[in-house]
């Protein structure tokens, strides 16, 4: 009877199913397809990819819909090139790094390497080594009386978001920005391996690391508001839009090795020294004092059709509740790895519970929403848009976001990010999946979860480790301005082994199906592990009887954070400054109280009532939400969430209590130290307040 259906629990049963019907040979033949040809955002193989996507969906039985917005891209200049010269006293050429990734066949629509968004601007200067371009660089630089004012700064990446290296290279006074991938954080010779690729998974001299340098995250024209046809766009010469603010190139190391090797100035410090062949030196400037050098961007913004693709299977008895599944589909190039490895995988799951639902074997109780997010390599845009489209739907009515970026940065274990509502389902899931790797199973570890837990459990509980959002990935704009409870896997090389920034061939040319096949997933068993894992998890989110969050994992996050607030310079200086500090232990402790009887309450409502059990899922939905301030953050109001954001100078880092962190940073040599502290005090008050809410919302209603 329908009653029976309103109650029903999920059927454990469909687990199995649907890991049984994940197919390697499925996911290899569309990774193919997607890889085969270069599909960066607002051009033809993207739109190209938006068709197939939307095919094989149609063919899967999914319902399918798009929303295409209209938003500032940028694009290298296809009759002036971007360029990086050392150049003589008359303007003469003596070395110019415009060979860079000449090995791979250059088909037409291969972008050639640039940083999106850069400005396009010639300037000259003096070049002066930064290391990988942190504050604290910069700091250790102005205490050695090296001042890169009016300079070009050659910066190492790897150690922060690209993005961040220029802006704080801006604020530092440099007038341009150089960077590379340093051979020993992205080739093989400091492991004993002189092969790259496509022989190997190694950066090859020639590879160059495209991408964006835009900090903040949606269509830089239309700030808060969806870039669609009903849109007031700033214009594009407005002078405080936030776009990088200085020319920035990224070069290959066999192109750096040429500059370092003529640089001049003292000896850079051991720590900095890098993996190529020579002394690095600080400059600034060349040897041969008459030399300098030349940075020219001639990139151009230009507005373009950014679009997602949904596919959604109608929930049964809750069609109004959405569990999301996403990945972006936009890459620099051929993009087999970044992003087109986690497309495979959100297409499978897709293929499988789409043709589950459409043989009648199973509709879940939720709806699932399978979302192509367009021009995530620019800044998150596709998604980022959508929520400010959607935000008013998306707090009330989403229970969770999984994503899926790049499936594969190695083959040794799986790599989990979330927020601490999702703990619990990627153990549980991550129990339920083969181990795609034979020796690990030899070895007795028969499970993901084993594996995982083999390499990373170190804390207490014994429990594999899961490390926090930052930004990076779309995950971001649905976490930070919807509330919605998001996690982010993959699966990664061995980070014992290897101190990799990221896998070598992120953002290069280098990054094919042939790539993928050879060096990484012959059998695409890893990638057919990843969408067992990922199904689960949706299964259990979609299935559920009552949402299956661990409520627990809040108050244990929270508790967590905490200590490290505490064990921090920030922690101390707050103990000093602040007399209500010991009321964040107390209104922690007043959350775990609601949280414990909130748990009491769940035990013993009657599941064949479905408003309890609605009630109670409710409750669960909204507590993320509860999280978010509507002022945002003092520093970034259109970042909502009071406990997790990007950090500050590091887009892909995480931070906690993210507004104390922006506020207290330099605090101490902060012009206006007061009013600083005044404004910590103010939203110190703000997360007391915001904790105890959240806690409320939990409360007993009837
Ligand atoms: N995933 C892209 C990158 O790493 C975009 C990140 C962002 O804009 O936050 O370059
Ligand atoms: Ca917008
Ligand atoms: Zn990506
Ligand atoms: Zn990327």
């Amino acid at each position: 009877s329908s009653e029976e259906k309103l109650g029903r629990e999920a059927d454990e049963d469909i687990s199995k199913k649907i890991m049984d019907a994940i197919d390697p040979k499925e996911i290899e033949d569309t990774l193919r397809i997607l890889s085969k040809k270069p599909h960066i955002a607002g051009r033809q193989g993207d739109f190209d990819l938006v068709k197939y996507i939307q095919t094989r969906f149609r063919d899967h039985g999914l319902e399918v819909s798009t929303t295409p917005y209209d938003a500032l891209l940028s694009y290298p200049n296809d009759q002036v090139a971007n360029s990086v010269r050392i150049l003589d006293a008359d303007g003469e050429i003596v070395y110019d790094s415009v060979r860079d990734e000449s090995d791979v066949s250059h088909l037409e629509d291969v972008v050639p390497p640039f940083n999106a968004y850069a400005p396009a601007r010639k300037v000259e200067g003096q070049l002066v080594y930064v290391n990988y371009g942190r504050v604290e660089d910069y700091d250790w630089l102005r205490s050695s009386c090296i001042n890169v004012t009016g300079h070009i700064v050659l910066a190492k990446l790897g150690q922060i978001f690209r993005g961040d290296i220029v802006d704080i290279a801006a604020d530092n006074g440099a007038v341009g920005v150089v960077t590379f991938p340093d051979p020993a954080d992205y080739a093989g010779v400091r492991y004993g391996d002189n092969r790259f690729a496509p022989e190997a998974w190694w950066m090859p001299p020639d590879g160059v690391q495209r991408g964006t340098v835009f900090t903040g995250f949606s269509d830089p024209l239309t700030p808060g508001y969806p870039a669609n046809n009903l849109a007031y766009r700033y214009p594009e010469d407005k002078a405080d839009l936030p776009l990088p603010q200085i020319p920035s190139q990224p070069i290959s190391y066999g192109a750096a090795f040429e500059l370092l090797r003529q640089m001049t100035g003292r000896v850079a410090p051991n720590t900095w020294q890098g993996g190529l062949n020579l002394t690095y030196r600080l400059g600034p400037g060349f040897n041969d004092t008459r030399l300098k050098l030349e940075l020219n961007v001639t990139n151009k913004n230009e507005r373009a059709k950014v679009e997602n693709v949904f596919g959604i299977i109608r929930g049964e008895i809750e069609p109004d509740r959405y569990v999301l599944v996403g990945n972006h589909r936009d890459a620099w190039i051929y993009g087999a790895l970044d992003p087109s490895s986690g497309t495979v995988v959100m297409m499978e799951i897709a293929r499988v519970m789409g043709q589950m639902v459409k043989k009648g074997t199973w509709r879940p109780r939720r709806s699932i929403m399978f979302c192509s997010w367009g021009a995530e390599e620019y800044g998150l845009i596709g998604s980022a848009e959508w929520v400010e489209q959607y935000v008013a739907v998306l707090r009330e009515r989403a229970v969770g976001y999984l994503n899926i970026d790049i499936a594969l940065r190695g083959n040794d274990t799986v790599r989990v990010l979330a927020t601490p509502l999702m703990y619990n389902i990627a153990y549980e899931a991550s129990q339920k999946v083969r181990n795609p790797n034979p020796a690990e199973i030899q070895a007795g570890r028969a499970t993901v979860y084993d594996t995982w837990q083999h390499v990373t459990a170190g804390s207490s509980d014994g429990k594999p480790r899961i490390g926090g959002l930052g930004s990076g990935s779309d995950y971001a704009p649905l976490l930070q301005k919807a509330g919605i409870t998001a996690l982010d896997i993959g699966y990664t090389y061995d980070t014992k082994k290897y101190q990799l920034p990221s896998y070598p061939l992120y953002h290069t040319e280098y990054e094919t199906f042939d790539i993928v096949k050879n060096q990484y997933d012959k059998g695409f068993e890893f990638h057919a592990a990843l969408s067992r894992f990922m199904g689960e998890m949706a299964r259990n989110l979609a299935d559920s009887l009552i949402l299956p969050f661990n409520l627990d994992g809040y108050s244990e996050g929270l508790k967590l954070i905490k200590r490290k607030l505490d064990a921090s310079d920030y922690g101390v200086k707050l103990k000093v400054m602040l007399d209500n500090y010991g009321k964040l232990d107390e209104v922690i402790a007043g959350f775990e109280t609601d949280i414990n009887d909130f748990r009491n309450r769940l035990e013993k409502i009657d599941k064949n009532n479905p408003y309890a059990v609605r009630e109670m899922n409710d409750q669960i939905l909204l507590l993320e939400k509860a999280f978010l301030i509507s002022e945002g953050l003092p520093t970034r109001p259109s970042k909502k969430h009071i406990l997790f954001a990007e950090n500050s100078n590091d887009v892909y880092a995480e931070s906690t209590f993210p507004g104390l962190v922006d506020l207290l940073f330099k605090i101490d040599s902060a012009p206006a130290r007061e009013q600083r502290w005044e404004r910590v005090k103010r939203h110190f008050s703000a997360i007391l307040h915001t904790i105890q809410t959240a806690g409320a919302t939990l409360r007993d209603v009837s």
